[in-house]
């Protein structure tokens, strides 16, 4: 018997389908190419926003066909939306026979045992403690590994939906994590990414993030670590020292501002005011010169006026971001910001959003453009997309990087002289001429 996995939304997602991949592997299951191989379809969704829920539904509603030239295929509901609807799912589409909550992986075997001798359609209880202590992650496709070092968060931003769903923030034990790191390291998995919705909170029996970077650096099967994503209200001194200090950690941080606005943060919700994002930029850019600072930013927050808009495009247009994810505020029932009653229309927080995305294209671009002529290490994962005579991979500062190459160099470390930049990507030539 075999599945299939199809994954939406963030890393920690991305994560947690390999992390089934390999619960299910270890049960004797197969893994399918394609769903059309599949005895099993298994959708890992998000719920970030009303949009990601409404189009996962709608590919499972049209997925569901197969069933007529398949019967005996299931077709199961995994992550966020499954944690969020629970039982509902099994009532309101009747394709689906499985809802399975990121608490309930382990569950996975037996609920699909279940369903081939009894034709059950099942779900389970969730357990917001779980973590995973005894599962591995099956890595594949890629040449840089996620590893989740926690779960859950407890900071509850106003328009957040991720607390609600994905339970109270629990770290995970170090060793496991070292081990995990170690075992990555030694399939291949040279460049790793520690997960979390706040890794900056880490803290397990006395360790906390700055003391797990420095253990994580010690593994010597791996030659890279980043981590994603840090909330800038817990992003310490004691952090950016070790980031500024620790070989193996890379020049880039993902640090999310949402706003620049005072009273727009407090009404998020984020803990800190747009002078202490700003001091701590600063701060990094002091500590690590050359490392790339990327954002989230989010526009038409519930009460937000066109002065408050226009702070948040100031402070990006004094930090030039090297990227950053905008998005137009998105209600989601069940949070704070949802009840306020100063919705902003929609034609505005569209508006908002076109100004920001034109601000940080020129900034990127001018940001990239700025990289022509430096060498950067290049972790090669991949043929690139357009011609298999080309190669592409990842700086240390996060950026991608095509150049020519064959594909015998693919998780090799490359120095490539930069040469062009368009859009997200920089081109170049290795210097090795291998
Ligand atoms: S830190 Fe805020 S935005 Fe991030 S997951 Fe937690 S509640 Fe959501």
């Amino acid at each position: 018997m075999k599945f299939y996995i199809e994954t939406y939304g963030c890393q920690m997602n991305v994560a947690d389908s390999e992390l089934v991949a390999g619960i299910l592997v270890r049960e004797g299951w197969g893994q399918a190419r394609s769903m059309d191989e599949a005895d099993v379809i298994l959708f890992n969704t998000c719920t970030v926003r009303q949009h990601a829920e409404d189009r996962v539904l709608g590919r499972i509603t049209s997925e569901a066909r197969r069933k007529h030239a398949k019967p005996h295929l299931k077709i199961g509901i995994l992550g966020c939306v499954a944690q969020r609807l629970g039982n509902s799912l099994l009532t309101d589409y009747p394709m689906i026979d499985l809802v399975v909550g990121t608490d309930q992986y382990l569950q996975l075997p037996r609920m699909l045992s279940m369903l081939d001798n009894w034709g059950a359609r099942d779900s389970v209880e969730t357990n917001p403690k779980q973590l995973y202590f005894d599962a591995h992650p099956l890595r594949q496709g890629r040449h840089s590994g996620f590893v989740t070092i926690m779960r859950g968060c407890d900071n509850y931003c106003s328009y957040c939906i991720v607390p609600h769903v994905r339970g109270h923030e629990r770290s995970r034990i170090t060793e496991d994590i070292l081990m995990e790191v170690h075992h990555a390291g030694k399939g291949g998995f040279k460049d790793i990414t520690l997960l979390g919705q706040n890794v900056n909170s880490y803290s397990y029996d006395g360790v906390g993030f700055p003391e797990l970077l420095v253990r994580v650096n010690k593994v010597p099967t791996i030659r890279r670590v980043r981590f994603i994503t840090s909330h800038p209200k817990d992003l310490s001194d004691v952090l950016i020292g070790a980031m500024a200090e620790l070989d193996k950690v890379c020049e880039h941080i993902h640090l999310p501002m949402q706003a620049g606005d005072d009273t727009i943060l407090q009404r998020m919700n984020r803990g800190y005011t747009s002078g202490h994002y700003l001091g701590l930029v600063e701060k990094l850019r002091a500590a690590a010169p050359g490392i790339a600072v990327t954002s989230d930013i989010m526009c038409g927050f519930p009460g937000e006026t066109e002065e408050q808009f226009q702070r948040t495009f100031d402070l990006m247009e004094q930090i030039r971001f090297d990227y950053a994810y905008t998005f137009k505020y998105s209600p989601r029932e069940g949070t704070a910001a949802a009840d306020m009653s100063d919705q902003v229309p929609e034609e505005v927080r569209l508006e908002r959003l076109n100004r920001l995305i034109d601000l940080q294209s020129r900034i990127t671009t001018e940001v990239y453009r700025e990289q022509i002529g430096t060498v950067k290490e290049v972790f090669v994962e991949q043929t690139s997309k357009k011609s298999d005579e080309e190669l592409s991979g990842r700086s240390r500062d996060s950026k991608i990087v095509v150049f020519p190459g064959h594909a015998g160099r693919i998780s090799d470390f490359v120095k490539v002289r930069i040469t062009e930049a368009s859009g997200w990507t920089l081109r170049g030539e290795a210097l090795d001429n291998e």
